[in-house]
């Protein structure tokens, strides 16, 4: 399939971000999935894709590493070619827990996994679509989650506040490069049924709490695919800093 349309999902392997790869690749893209360790997943979602008559790389980066970082974007440039849509959506959540029994580690890793791999990666995207660096523009859509509305109180506190870093990154990042040609807008996803919660702590998590969520149920990590497309796609021409909340209600 040849394509122009080029797009890096952070964390593509698993859950929301594998979801998406399905997507965009449906939709004629390119599709980068970056991973940090589980090769075994990003290769069955590759391979799923490639089935289907898609173009799909798998690139193994830490985003939250520096060096990692430009690797993957300069395999991009030259592998698949000019970067079209940045999909920042790699994170990790820790065991649940209140605040007193955070300690540094713990806090600084949640925030370099959810923060700087966020920055960095939009740092790159930004050099190459920036009409003003000669680039032809693109968009930016970042994972955000309802945490940064909610705090997340008694179970991970360090988790929502990274999701705040990233709407408050959402907005600033957006009005910055507003006229160079990059939209920079954001999904704030709840209760999504992917691996993540047994990082936590409870893989069961979201069958736990549906029945507060106002329409009953958990969210398919498609669902959430949808709607980072078209904030991704041309159809969401003019939104720029905008968020978009999927949570049944909550
Ligand atoms: P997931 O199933 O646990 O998948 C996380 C993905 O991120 C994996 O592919 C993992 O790579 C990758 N990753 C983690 N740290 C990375 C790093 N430093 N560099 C590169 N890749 C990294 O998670 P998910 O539930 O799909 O979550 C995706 C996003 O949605 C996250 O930002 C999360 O905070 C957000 N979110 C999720 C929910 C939910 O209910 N699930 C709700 C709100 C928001 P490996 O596969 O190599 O480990």
């Amino acid at each position: 399939m040849s394509t122009d349309k080029v797009v890096i999902i952070t964390g593509g392997g698993r859950g929301i971000g594998a979801a998406t790869a399905e997507l965009f690749a449906m939709k004629g893209f390119a599709v980068c999935i970056n991973y940090k360790s589980n090769s075994d997943a990003a290769t069955e979602v590759v391979r799923s894709i490639t089935n289907k008559g898609g173009l799909c790389v798998p690139i193994q980066a830490d985003c939250s590493v520096e060096e990692d970082v430009v690797r993957l974007f300069t395999t991009v440039d030259r592998e698949l070619g000019a970067l079209s849509v940045l999909v920042n959506n790699a994170g990790i959540i820790r065991p649940q827990c209140r605040l007193e029994d955070m300690d540094a580690d713990r806090i600084n890793s949640l925030l370099i996994n959810n923060v700087t791999s966020y920055f960095l990666c939009s740092r790159e995207a930004v050099k190459r679509m920036s009409i003003r660096r000669g680039g032809q523009g693109g968009t930016i859509v970042n994972v955000s989650s309802g945490a940064s509305k909610s705090g997340s109180p008694n179970e991970y506190i360090d988790y929502a506040s990274s999701k705040g870093a990233i709407d408050t990154l959402t907005k600033g990042l957006s009005i910055e490069v507003a006229d160079e040609g990059i939209r920079v807008n954001c999904v704030r996803p709840g209760l999504i049924y992917t691996g993540m919660h047994a990082d936590g702590g409870e893989p069961d998590r979201v069958n736990r709490l549906k029945d507060v969520i106002p329409m009953k149920r958990g969210g398919a990590p498609k669902e959430v695919a949808e709607a980072i497309y078209w904030l991704a796609s041309e159809k969401s021409s003019f939104a720029t800093g905008s968020f978009i909340d999927l949570t049944g209600g909550l």
